[in-house]
């Protein structure tokens, strides 16, 4: 965003033209390197925070304590961050103590990684102490200093290492990895909605196969606050399934899959991202998919194979299905299935195409579109409204979805008195 990098440089020039070194800083400065899109632009300072608030007027105090100042300019903000070291933390997450600096590299020590711990100035100077620009040539993510020091001191610095080594699939220095394994019991200090955070990044970025690899490999996840079940033999097992992750756009898609592969039902699928804080939309998005997936499995079991009505059960079960869970969760479950290995029956192998044509046949897909209205269907049998009156109408809905009665107000009512002389009521 051009825009953005000159609101920026209109920042940094106005810090140095005040007296201060001011540089951009972190994920920018690699990403730039990378030749990859910049989200967001950082900028550190030799300026105390009451010096950056009194050459900007438009700013908010972000992070005061931390020295933290978002600088609003143009429609852009950028947060302007005072040197400063960290020092003792609090529950191997917070740092307790922050000191101001002079020095910008002493600022670059703190830095999680040396990919992350690089500046640039307005004249495209490099400060790069910690060679992270080599680094990133070797596509390694390496501690800035001892990687077990760094990670003991901040526990979420492990999540980040294979978050940062996932989606920009890199690999992990030998020290860092071998640091990040002795520490890795230390994430179980580290907030569920942080953990979440980050997973959510693996799983929903570009190779989630590496990350989810490299995740198995560690144990990390298993030390967690809230346990995610994403164990080595699980692994082993799940592998062919979690295979093609990668090729599906949805991230709801993307955590169905993954819960299928670890062999979770609908329910503690629901229970699991609860617990991992999940918002209340993928949670009910990725069980919709998983209860599809149920149906249509207990489908299959139930007719025989080489049944010669067996195409239509299966039909009238998959209507079902879909009028029961949705479009949405039934048209995942299709495409879960194309990434899914085959092994399915050869009579079922185009079951995503067939099923695509039987839905799109189909002229309801909810009580809204019946041509009777639960009142007059009470009236027409003098009857009270109750509940016996939804599963009519559900009956009604599944019959004409298949196509066995039409959507006709008069020919409803009369298969209604036929189901009433039946005693299906
Ligand atoms: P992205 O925004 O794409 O996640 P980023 O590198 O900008 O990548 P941020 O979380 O925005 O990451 O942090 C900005 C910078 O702050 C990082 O580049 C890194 O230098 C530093 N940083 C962030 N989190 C930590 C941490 N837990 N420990 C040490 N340094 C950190
Ligand atoms: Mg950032």
């Amino acid at each position: 965003d051009p825009g953005m990098a000159m609101a920026a440089e209109i920042v940094v020039t106005r810090l140095t033209a005040n007296g201060h070194e001011a540089f951009w800083v972190g994920g920018c400065i690699r990403d730039e390197l990378l030749n990859r899109p910049v989200h967001d632009m950082d900028i550190t300072t030799s300026a105390l925070p009451e010096e950056v608030l009194s050459i900007f007027p438009r700013c908010i105090p972000t992070g005061l304590q931390h020295g933290t100042i978002t600088v609003l300019q143009d429609k852009y903000g950028f947060e302007v961050t005072t040197y400063r070291t960290e020092s003792t933390y609090a529950d191997h997450r917070r740092p307790e103590q922050v000191v101001f600096v002079k020095d910008v590299k002493e600022d670059l020590r703190r830095r999680d990684f040396t990919i992350n711990a690089m500046a640039c100035g307005v004249e495209g100077e490099l400060i790069d102490p910690f060679y992270g620009a080599k680094d990133l040539d070797r596509r390694l993510v390496r501690c800035v200093g001892d990687a077990e020091e760094r990670f003991e001191e901040d526990a979420l610095r492990m999540l980040r290492c294979v978050r940062f080594a996932s989606t920009l699939d890199f690999s992990v220095a030998k020290n860092t990895w071998r640091g990040l394994l002795r520490q890795r019991d230390k994430l179980a200090h580290i907030a569920v909605e942080r953990v979440r955070a980050e997973l959510e990044r693996i799983v929903e970025g570009p190779h989630p196969w590496r990350g989810l690899g490299m995740l198995s490999r560690s144990g990390l996840l298993q030390r967690g606050k809230a346990p995610f079940p994403w164990i080595g033999s699980d692994l082993a097992a799940a592998a062919a399934y979690v295979a093609g992750i990668g090729e599906l756009e949805s991230a709801r898609l993307r955590w169905a899959l993954l819960l299928h592969a670890l062999g979770r039902s609908a329910a503690e699928a629901d229970e699991l991202l609860r617990a991992w804080t999940f918002p209340g939309a993928t949670r009910v998005g990725v069980a919709g998919v998983l209860r599809v997936r149920e149906a249509w499995t207990a489908a299959l079991e139930e007719v025989p194979a080489g049944d010669p009505a067996g195409t239509d059960k299966l039909r009238r079960r998959w209507i079902a299905a879909v009028l029961t869970h949705g479009q949405d969760a039934a048209c995942g479950w299709l495409t879960l299935l194309k990434v899914l290995p085959a092994d399915s029956p050869d009579e079922l192998k185009d079951f995503p195409a067939v099923a695509q044509t039987w839905m799109s046949c189909m002229t309801v897909t909810g009580l809204a579109d019946l041509a009777v209205g639960g009142t007059e269907l009470a009236e027409a049998l003098d009857r009270r409204p109750g509940p016996w009156l939804g599963l009519v109408l559900n009956e009604l809905l599944l019959k004409v979805a298949t196509g066995d009665i039409p959507n006709d107000k008069q020919q409803l009512l009369a298969e209604v008195k036929r189901m009433v002389g039946h005693e299906q009521l």
